[in-house]
């Protein structure tokens, strides 16, 4: 069980390619989320910046039906206020921005608007 929690924690899923990332990562949010809500608190406590509503981290392995395109080139949740907590902490730590940086809503041209401070 140590390995594995330890690979949770350090957001290296195994496999190849972007999908088996993106699915680890989604398997990674969850666990933290739900079993270890100290690290997720700790770890956003050093999280700067603010959504920017791109949607990207809504289209991880597959767009959330839930997501809704807006004519400005935002995006809006339909479910914000009961959104589940996968989706709510994001992002955790660095490791959630290397998986939403694998998907290339906006052509990669839009950066996600959180950044962590790289000292703690
Ligand atoms: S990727 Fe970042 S800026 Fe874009 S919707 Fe998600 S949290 Fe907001």
């Amino acid at each position: 069980m140590g390995h594995f929690r330890n690979m949770l924690l350090a957001g290296t899923g195994s496999g190849p390619g972007a999908k088996s990332r993106l699915f680890w990562g989604k398997i990674r949010r969850f666990y933290l989320g739900h079993f270890r809500p100290g690290y997720v608190e700790s770890k956003i406590s050093l999280r700067r910046g603010e959504c920017l509503r791109c949607g990207t981290c809504c289209a991880l392995l597959y767009a959330c039906p839930e997501l809704e395109d807006l004519p400005d080139g935002n995006t809006r949740c339909r479910i914000h206020e009961k959104r589940p907590k996968n989706c709510s902490i994001f992002p955790v730590d660095q490791a959630d921005l290397k998986d939403r940086d694998l998907v290339s809503r906006n052509n990669g041209e839009r950066p996600c608007g959180f950044d962590f401070d790289k000292s703690g």
